[in-house]
């Protein structure tokens, strides 16, 4: 097939390919979809060989969120039956850590729900990254806690975190549809200030919330121009209680084109099967392996994962192996590009032009200002909104299936133990 023999061509080269390239990635066929993952993995061990990256999820603070995002759970209004708590004191958050981190995890991301950190909110996950960093010293950590202020990602910079994460969750024409109380450009404006101030930007996207593979493509290119060094690929998680509810538009064939798109727009990135793999892929874990080198153990911010021992058997059994603490995730050239940035204080990637959103991560997040020509629709109208938006051939793919969805009861806020 002359498409996937030019992308895997292009991919081993470290090429981006071209939009309609990536347009034609999501118009496969069911029949095409194995040589898509075959192609796909090719690119992937080039730069990633069969490593997998283990990153583990700390909430800590659930729900009560003033923002609107019609796809979270902890969002203002949520009626989903999610734990509700504030900050985690640094010896819980700590402790939560440690199981992720024994369980294999090389990364812990600390996410805390709301519109952004105070100053005070600063002080608190700085105490609680020297906890975790007393008790492991080589742990990557992410922070995600919304919108940063002014001077806020220098302050995490010098406390000892790693990257920041902040999604841009959609193209920038479609973010008023899922979010009205922030904008694209404010999520864009958090990235840059992350990526400034020499953290690691982390930055995704959430599939399955009505938007057209068009949308799909100027997100993922949007992401690779803003230079995100990790990019979380979530697939719709829709939760009794919130707008999204019945958006359930997604099939295992489907998330592995997303993927596979995702990894021929960005070949030598780490690409992260994030939220709602075990809900929409299914079975079919094991190919999005082939494509991603790198998933999250165990639990998510407000739902649960499967076993983290089944996580570990998973990768096992498809021949993959985990990474380690000492090994480097990103290709030599991508790191040594990371590295000039810090030292200019800028951000850097092949593609210069940074700046997109950010948001908070696997749940969903802060947007910016949406485009002139994004209605700021309400999140309830975005719902209705978004399924004519939705290829026909896909969007009736899945049946309701909320008997997936289960609610996190354990770990972080709660007295029983974490899933690692
Ligand atoms: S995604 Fe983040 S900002 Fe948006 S509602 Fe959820 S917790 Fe709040």
């Amino acid at each position: 097939m002359d498409l996937l023999d030019t992308l895997t061509a292009k991919g081993l080269r470290g090429e981006v390919p071209t939009r309609e390239e990536a347009l034609a990635v999501l118009a496969t066929t069911d029949d095409e979809l194995l040589d898509v993952v075959a192609a796909a993995g090719k690119v992937r061990r080039r730069w990633f060989g069969r490593r997998v990256k283990l990153n583990y999820l700390v909430n800590l603070k659930s729900g009560l969120c003033p923002e609107d995002c019609s796809y979270c759970s902890q969002r203002l209004g949520s009626k989903a039956e999610i734990l509700k708590y504030t900050w985690l004191k640094p010896d819980q958050a700590a402790e939560a850590a440690r199981a992720g981190v024994a369980g294999g995890a090389k990364r812990v991301c600390l996410v805390a729900s709301g519109r952004g950190p105070t100053d005070r909110d600063i002080d608190r996950v700085t105490d609680t990254m020297a906890a975790i960093k007393d008790a492991d010293p080589e742990v990557e950590i992410c922070v995600c806690l919304g919108l940063l202020s002014d001077n806020q990602a220098e302050r995490l910079k010098a406390a000892g975190a790693d990257a920041y994460n902040h999604n841009l969750n959609t193209s920038e024409g479609t973010y008023g549809d899922i979010a009205t109380t922030h904008t694209y450009a404010d999520r864009v404006d958090t990235v840059q200030k992350a990526h400034g101030a020499g953290l690691s930007a982390c930055s995704g996207l959430i599939a399955g919330m009505g938007e057209s593979d068009e949308d799909l493509v100027d997100v993922v290119f949007a992401l690779r121009e803003l230079g995100s060094d990790s990019v979380p690929v979530n697939f719709l998680i829709p939760f009794e209680g919130t707008p999204l509810a019945k958006e359930w538009n997604l099939t295992p064939q489907r998330c592995l084109r997303i993927l596979a798109m995702v990894r021929f727009v960005n070949p030598d990135t780490e690409v992260r099967i994030a939220g709602g793999r075990e809900v929409h892929l299914r079975s079919m874990q094991p190919l999005g392996l082939h494509i991603a080198n790198s998933i999250f153990l165990g639990d998510y911010l407000t739902s649960e994962g499967q076993a983290g021992q089944t996580d570990l058997d998973m990768i096992k059994d498809a021949g993959f192996e985990v990474e380690g603490a000492g090994e480097a995730t990103l290709p030599r050239h991508r790191a040594d590009v990371a590295e000039a940035a810090q030292a200019g204080g800028g951000c850097g990637t092949a593609a210069s032009a940074c700046g997109s959103g950010g948001g908070c991560g696997p749940c969903g997040g802060h947007a910016h200002a949406p485009s002139s020509s994004a209605a700021q629709a309400s999140s309830d109208s975005s719902a209705a909104q978004a399924s004519p938006a939705a290829p026909a051939a896909e969007s009736s793919g899945d049946e309701l299936r909320s008997d997936l969805v289960k609610v996190r009861r354990r770990g972080a806020g709660t007295e029983l133990a974490p899933n690692a």
